[in-house]
């Protein structure tokens, strides 16, 4: 089964609207050459959406648009907060949910995490679940049990044909903005874990059709080994995805 790859620049708390309108000009020629073959997607802070989904569209660049995070609420009293129905209604096509930095400095629960995976379904867009282990469980050899529970958690309540949809980053908590880097041939190993999880909850066919992402200190240095792994489709890339040039060669190692 071929998996078509899969690249995602995490912004983070970066860039203005004008920075990002840059960013996208500058990744044109590459999505141009390499759109066909690799989904590109960007993820600006909300403040930026509009103006990078305009850029896309206006200079016809291959790329899709995601969302950092959102609330599983569809309206109402939450105060700083944004709905999956008003992030469709920009044009965003995926989420990021779950991300280690929500869940340690937000407090998104695995239930949290579940709630608002199945909001951006429901809204008919696509969530990309992150997963990952702090460095004191992987230090245990306990990284297959807590992937484990926080997948099982992640797809509470899904549909087969939800989870045929879904992208899972496997994101270890120590590789994000460290560095530090798993081996391609561990973070494999719990790439297939994860394929397996759904495999065994839902079925094999979805399991197979399902993307799988690796995050951590992805560089245009070391993608290529990564992506070249069995279950790895792609990557979730933050700090080097702030410079066009460095996105860009992750992305061209891609395709
Ligand atoms: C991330 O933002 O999810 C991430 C993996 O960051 P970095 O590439 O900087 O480690």
């Amino acid at each position: 089964m071929t998996r078509k790859k899969m690249v995602v620049a995490n912004w983070k708390m970066n860039k203005t609207s004008a920075e990002g309108v840059s960013f996208v000009q500058e990744l044109r020629e590459t999505a141009r050459a390499c759109g066909k073959e690799v989904d590109i997607v960007i993820a600006p802070p909300f403040t930026a959406l509009r103006a990078v989904a305009t850029v896309i569209g206006l200079d016809k660049v291959k790329a899709d648009l995601a969302a950092q995070d959102m609330y599983f609420e569809a309206d109402g009293a939450f105060t700083g907060e944004v709905s999956a129905r008003m992030l469709k209604a920009e044009h965003v096509d995926y989420v990021i949910v779950g991300h280690s930095e929500r869940r340690q400095h937000f407090g998104d629960t695995d239930e949290i995490v579940n709630r608002k995976a199945r909001a951006v379904f429901d809204a008919g867009m696509t969530p990309i679940v992150c997963c990952g282990e702090p460095e004191e469980v992987r230090d245990e050899g306990e990284t297959g049990t807590w992937i484990s529970d926080q997948i099982h958690a992640a797809t509470e309540s899904m549909t087969s044909e939800m989870i045929s949809r879904l992208v899972i980053a496997y994101e270890p908590i120590w590789a994000i903005g460290t560095g530090k880097t798993a081996t391609p041939a561990t973070a494999q190993v719990t790439c297939e874990l994860i394929r397996a999880l759904v495999a065994e909850k839902f079925d094999e066919g979805v399991a197979r059709t399902m993307r799988i992402l690796y995050g951590g200190s992805v560089t245009q240095f070391n993608a290529y080994v990564f992506m070249g792994e069995n279950d790895i489709d792609g990557a979730l890339v933050g700090g080097a995805a702030l410079d066009a040039e460095s996105f860009s060669k992750i992305v061209q190692a891609a395709c």
